[in-house]
């Protein structure tokens, strides 16, 4: 009879195109505007707030517009957690989730 062995470097290469393909994923739904729960929600002094829609799609909208609509703006990316707002060019710090 044959003992359990845990070999883990063998579960670990098992995993590794499911990571490689969930990698994969998350960069397409990014590209189509998805947005990925991987940072805050983020909110501008000039009253720009993103929001997300029923969807999954991530939008902006103003903070006292009580119809949530979209602005059709959309916060630049400056690098992994600075963010830059389209209409007063503040530089947002984002917190990473
Ligand atoms: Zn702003």
């Amino acid at each position: 009879m044959r003992g359990k062995i845990h070999d883990n470097s063998s579960s670990l290469s098992n995993l590794k195109p499911l990571v490689k393909r969930l990698t994969e994923i998350k960069k397409q739904a990014e590209a189509i505007g998805l947005f990925t729960d991987d940072r805050e929600l983020l909110e501008c002094t000039c009253g720009l707030i993103e929001d997300i829609a029923f969807d999954g799609r991530l939008f902006t909208c103003r903070k006292n517009d009580h119809a949530f609509k979209d602005t059709g703006l959309r916060f630049i990316k400056v690098n992994e957690n600075i963010f830059c707002c389209p209409e007063c060019k503040t530089k947002l710090k984002v917190e990473l989730l």
